[in-house]
Order: C-alpha cells, then structure tokens, then sequence
C-alpha cells in the first residue's frame, strides 16, 4: 500500500486567508483542492510539501454565476460533476460538460475540481510511477534525475498536458483570475500553458486560480471527443475540443480547434481552423481541415497506444468533431 508522506494542514475559510498562508509558507506549501491529482502525485512521492493549504472549505470558490448571453463565471472549486450536469453549460458550453464528464470516474469528478483540472500535473509513462519503479531506472528529469528517458538527447521534459478541460477552455476563449498578496490578474487561459513538461503552468508559486470566466457562448456551438484505452476512468490519449460559430448564411464565421493530450501544453491549430472560416461544412472541406490539423500533432512515445496510432487516429477523431457539428 502506497501511504501519503507526513504533512501539515491548513484549512482557510476564506480567499483571503489562502492568499495569506500561501504567502506565509513561501515553497513548502502546495494548494489542494479536491486532492485526486495531488494525493496519488505524493505517495509517488513526486510531490513531498511539508504544508498543504486545503481549498476545499472555501464557499467562495463554489459559485457559479451569469448568463450565456453575457457570458459565465465559474469558482475554481466547482467540482467536475457539477459542470457535467449543469444545464446551461450543457446546453451553451457543451465540449465544457462533455469534458468535464469524461474525467476519470464518478467518484473522482465528486471530488475534482475545474481548478485541479486545468493545473492538473503533465503526465508521463516514466514519471506516473512509484517512488521504487523511479528509482530502479535512476529516476528522470522530471524529478531526481538528469536524463529524459523519452528523449534522451534532449534538454526538457515532454511530459504531457493530460486534463480534459485545458483545450476546451482555449477552444472557448476562457479565462482564469489568479490572485496573490501582491494582487489579481485576468489572463486568457491559453496564457496560462506553457510548452515545458517540468513547468508547464505560467502561475507564480504563491497565485491561487479563483476563477474561469466565459465569454457569452452567443451562437457559437462546441463538441469534445477524447481517445482512450477504456470508456471510463483513463487520462486521454487524444483530446478534440473544436468551437464554431455559424453566420446566418450557415457557413461558418468563426473557428477554434485545440488539441489536448499531445504536447506539454493544449495544441491550437489556428491556421488549419482559419481555413473553415466563411464556408460551409462539406465534407471535401472537413476532410482537408482535419488532416492540416493533425499536422499540430506530434505525439511521443510516453503515454499509452502507440505513436502511430495516436498520430494517424487524429485527424479521424477532428473529422468526428466537426461532422458533429455540421448537422
Ligand atoms: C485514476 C485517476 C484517473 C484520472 N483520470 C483523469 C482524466 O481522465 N482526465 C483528467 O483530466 N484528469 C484525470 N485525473 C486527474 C484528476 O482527477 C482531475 O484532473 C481533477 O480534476 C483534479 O482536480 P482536483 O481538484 O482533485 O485537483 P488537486 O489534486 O487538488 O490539485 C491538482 C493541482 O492543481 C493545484 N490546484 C488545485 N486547485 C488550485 C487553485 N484553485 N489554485 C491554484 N492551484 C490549484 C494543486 O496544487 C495541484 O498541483 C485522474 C485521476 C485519477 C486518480
Ligand atoms: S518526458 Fe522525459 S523528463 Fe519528462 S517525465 Fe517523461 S521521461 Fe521524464
């Protein structure tokens, strides 16, 4: 049996009193919200904080407020289930729904915020493994050793940006508020990623993500289709987040296209999703937009299925997508 190693707890009640203690207790703390990322990450011993500072009593994380005509706003700390089952994201964010109900299984999305999703620790074959596997491979750059055992010439971790909310909130133009004692910015999540396995989060140490804002969902339509190995509980492999918006004349007046699970930050394919942009949905064009997509996909040799598969399986799964959303 894996056991989590010693820690102290701090239980804020308030926002503000988080900002406080994260301050106080400078590198030694680790925030936790709902604990189903970080908990297994600490009995891998990948992750020891001396103090954790539990987000979980904070009743001003939990709120859910707006509209879709002005757009929502959603506290870091609304648990998975709720987002899957909430009828306006339903009905006006679907790929956020979907997403947010493909994570894992029922009693983690209980637990799992929207918070610890979109800071959810990249992810990597070598790396997911106990303190004694690591160690028997003299560990990797990631954490306790020098090499990249993916890729061993090279100087950076590829681990990869696992969490299923991370390319529909770009697809959908979100963004996340972070708050410290030095005071609170607003920033598109997509500034949030960065291309660094080891670091791929561009929040400072002592910033807690209160909230994801959405813009108004006006006519735009969403869809999220996710590869795995099982239909439940597994991390993607592949993660499709397309959003559109169609002109009256039905064809199509904007586009975005992320892809997640293929890189250490969610993939936008911005060039190939300009190509959809005032025509309509034929299959010549779905066909030609999903194989320039796929060209944004460079998978490594680090997660589950082969190379190959998951490279050749994108742009089916991009074609999926946007047939979904054409009829
Ligand atoms: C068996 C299993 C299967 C899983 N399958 C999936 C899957 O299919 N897809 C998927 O996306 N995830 C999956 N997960 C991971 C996890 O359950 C989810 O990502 C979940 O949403 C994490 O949320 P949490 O609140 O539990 O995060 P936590 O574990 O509490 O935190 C995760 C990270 O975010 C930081 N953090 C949390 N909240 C904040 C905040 N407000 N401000 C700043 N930092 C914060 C923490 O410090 C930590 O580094 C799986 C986990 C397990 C154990
Ligand atoms: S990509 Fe390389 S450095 Fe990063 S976790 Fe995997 S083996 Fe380690």
């Amino acid at each position: 049996m894996l056991r989590l190693p010693p820690f102290r707890y701090l239980a804020p009640g308030t926002i503000e009193q988080a900002m406080y203690m994260l301050a106080q207790e400078g590198e030694q703390a680790m925030l936790v919200a709902g604990g189903t990322d970080l908990y297994p990450n600490m009995k891998r011993r990948q992750f020891t904080p001396p103090v954790l500072i539990g987000l979980h009593g904070i009743a001003a994380l939990k709120h859910i407020s707006g509209s879709p005509d002005q757009g929502m706003r959603l506290g870091a700390g609304v648990t998975l289930t709720t987002l899957a089952n909430h009828p306006v994201f339903v009905e006006h964010y679907a790929a956020l729904a979907t997403a947010s109900g493909s994570v894992s299984t029922p009693q983690l999305r209980n637990m799992g915020t929207i918070g610890g999703n979109v800071l959810l620790d990249t992810r990597c074959n070598y790396y997911n493994q106990t303190e004694f596997w690591r160690h028997s491979i003299d560990y990797c750059m990631k954490k306790d050793g020098e090499v990249c055992l993916v890729a061993p010439g090279s100087p950076r971790c590829w681990a990869i940006s696992s969490a299923d909310t991370a390319p529909v909130l770009v697809s959908l133009d979100a963004q996340v508020r972070l708050v410290s004692v030095r005071g609170e910015r607003v920033i598109p999540v997509r500034e949030l990623f960065r291309d660094d396995g080891m670091n791929p989060y561009t929040r400072l140490g002592d910033e807690i993500l209160t909230e994801i804002i959405l813009p108004p969902a006006d006519d735009w339509r969403s869809v999220y289709l996710k590869l795995r190995r099982r239909g439940s509980f597994d991390f993607p492999l592949l993660g499709v987040a397309v959003a559109l918006r169609f002109a009256a004349d039905s064809t199509v007046a904007d586009a975005r296209i992320t892809l997640g699970a293929v890189a250490s930050h969610p993939v936008e394919a911005s060039e190939a999703a300009a190509q959809l942009v005032g025509r309509s949905l034929s299959p010549e064009l779905i066909d030609a937009v999903s194989v320039a997509v796929s060209r944004r996909s460079k998978p490594l040799d680090n997660a589950d299925l082969t190379i190959n598969y998951r490279k050749q399986v994108t742009p089916v799964f991009v074609r999926r997508a946007l047939s979904q959303l054409a009829t």
